[in-house]
């Protein structure tokens, strides 16, 4: 009888969507990351509330605007007050929330990186596997490069061992391993295993 290991593999995404704009200080196109922190700005009943971003590599901010010239009657109070204490919720909100930002196109977001752990494998090891994916938030990774950073092997050798069948999906599609993960996908390591689902 065959004996293998269950192993559940948490693909989680790190931070929030990061979005690509020009920075004057780098002079190129830069990944500008959620700060967390908001910047609120009153004249007289009129607010201005904006979503703080910073450039990846030199700190230049970019004030994503959230509010603008809003009469302070319309904003209820609660909410005035997660902008004013910089409440992470809410500005892990608003960064996920990407949809219309004036001058940002589709093409301008980036995808969040995602963060991979729980995948305790040893390939020369003669005990299959079977991984279940736990897919917390989004990845638009592709399944193949992530499965070659957390086993740490090259794309060629991940790509033998698919060839060989000796990593597998219970997914049907031949091509499995060029789409992101799915939440609740299985994949099978090793020989000799028929495990369906
Ligand atoms: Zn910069």
């Amino acid at each position: 009888m065959t004996t293998y290991k269950h192993v559940t593999w948490t693909i989680a995404s790190q931070s929030t969507p990061s979005i690509l704009r020009y920075c004057r200080k780098c002079q190129s196109k830069r990944e500008f990351n959620s700060s967390r922190k908001f910047r609120v700005n009153g004249n007289h009943k009129l607010l201005d509330v904006w979503l703080i971003y910073k450039c990846c590599q030199c700190d230049q901010t970019w004030n994503r605007e959230i509010l603008a010239r809003t009469h302070v009657t319309k904003i209820d109070s609660t909410t005035l007050r997660c902008f004013r204490d910089n409440d992470h919720q809410l500005a892990e909100r608003y960064a996920n929330d990407i949809h219309g930002i004036k001058g940002v196109t589709r093409g301008d977001i980036v995808a969040s990186s995602p963060f991979i752990k729980g995948l305790d494998i040893d390939l020369d090891s003669s005990c299959p596997a079977i991984i279940t994916v736990n897919l917390e938030g989004q990845c638009n990774k592709r399944i193949d490069s992530l499965l070659a950073e957390v086993l740490d092997i090259s794309r060629s050798k991940l790509m033998d061992l698919i060839k060989r069948q000796f990593i597998r999906s219970s997914r049907d599609s031949k091509a499995w391993y060029r789409r992101p993960p799915q939440h609740g996908q299985t994949i099978l390591l090793g020989n000799n295993l028929s495990v369906g689902g």
